[in-house]
């Protein structure tokens, strides 16, 4: 563990740290234990692990924020539950009681409570809960031992230089998740197979991709682990779930503010990419926990570049992001109930 009185909270980036404290629960005979505290650490695991042959393995990701009065709020975290348990069933893995999924997460929380950066930094302790498939076997079918734990990582602001839009390539050559696949599961077999895309975008200068779909290698599905959001002739539309887009508690949240906050028309339908070459469309944006929402510059497809606003992010993008941060750090009003405090 690292101690925190050594850790500069003011430039964090999203890199491991280790911290204090982490939860674990097992599975054996059918059924969880209690799960408990205990020190963050390695443990030994079989080389016939389902997890490690066959990918039987989900995740999370959370963050727990301190407010400007010192309070530690989490957003929407009963959410991540329940999508913790619909990605378990598609893995065909035991869920997780979602009361005492947010007991636990709360309990890890608190434990490492000192590594949580201060308001003013901006920055967020973020939370991974994990299930894996942890017996041996050797067929393709699935683990009858599961375990479930929770670390936390100190990590900083998004943006440490500010809030500045990012230039994404769309991919004709990769997809991320077909029909009938796993992309509406947050498992671990997705991600995996996006390094390498992601890689050589970047060697060309791209900070992601964006990924269509894998039918007609046309409608816009995400931005490598964010959704995507575009304003269309002043209407704010977002990929629709088809299934294959992970369905996010941030993508979720953005619809809501749009609609009830701003009174924008919002719509879930297929996007075209061919429709952000087109002046209706004014502004692009991506969401995620650790994306938050991050702006979008320009969209680059075999040398053709769309820039956006001059690659400034746009008004709605920056209402959206104040609106959404500034409910989550409790600088205004949780007026849907969405924060939770530890
Ligand atoms: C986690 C994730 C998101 C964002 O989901 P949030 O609930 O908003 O954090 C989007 N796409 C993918 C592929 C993801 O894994």
């Amino acid at each position: 563990m690292v101690d925190p009185s050594d850790i500069d909270f003011y430039s964090l980036g999203f890199n491991f740290i280790e911290t204090k404290t982490m939860f674990m629960a097992n599975h054996r005979d059918g059924k969880w234990d209690g799960g408990r505290l205990i020190p963050y650490g390695d443990f030994e695991i079989s080389p016939a692990s389902c997890v490690l042959n066959y990918g039987q393995g989900i995740f999370e990701g959370m963050k727990a924020l301190k407010t400007k009065n010192g309070e530690i709020t989490l957003f929407r975290p009963e959410e991540n539950a329940k999508r913790f348990n619909f990605s378990a069933r598609r893995m065909l893995m035991p869920e997780y009681d979602v009361n005492n999924f947010l007991n636990a997460v709360k309990s890890v929380v608190k434990a490492n409570e000192d590594y949580i950066p201060p308001y003013d930094s901006e920055g967020a302790l973020y939370i991974r809960p994990i299930l894996f498939g942890y017996g041996p076997i050797l067929g393709v079918h699935s683990s009858e031992e599961f375990k479930f734990i929770i670390f936390t990582v100190p990590v900083g602001p998004y943006f440490p230089e500010g809030f500045k839009g990012i230039d994404l390539e769309i991919s004709k050559e990769y997809t991320r998740a077909a029909p009938g696949g796993t992309g509406s599961a947050k498992t671990i077999c997705n991600y995996a197979g996006t390094m390498l895309p992601a890689k050589q975008a970047k060697a060309r200068g791209f900070a992601q991709i964006i990924y269509l779909d894998a039918v007609h290698m046309e409608f816009i599905e995400e931005v490598g682990a964010a959704n995507f959001f575009a304003m269309i002739n002043g209407k704010l539309a977002t990929p629709r779930k088809t299934g294959t887009i992970l369905e996010g508690i941030t993508r979720e949240s953005i619809l809501e503010l749009a609609s009830k906050k701003l009174g924008l028309e919002i719509e879930e339908r297929d996007i075209s990419y061919k429709e952000l070459f087109n002046e209706s469309c004014t502004e692009v944006f991506c969401s995620g926990t650790a994306a938050v929402i991050t702006p979008i510059a320009s969209v680059n497809l075999e040398g053709n570049e769309r820039v956006f606003n001059n690659r400034a992010p746009g008004k709605i993008t920056n209402k959206i992001y104040e609106l959404l941060t500034g409910i989550q750090r409790l600088d205004l009003e949780d007026e849907f109930g969405w924060m939770t405090k530890v």
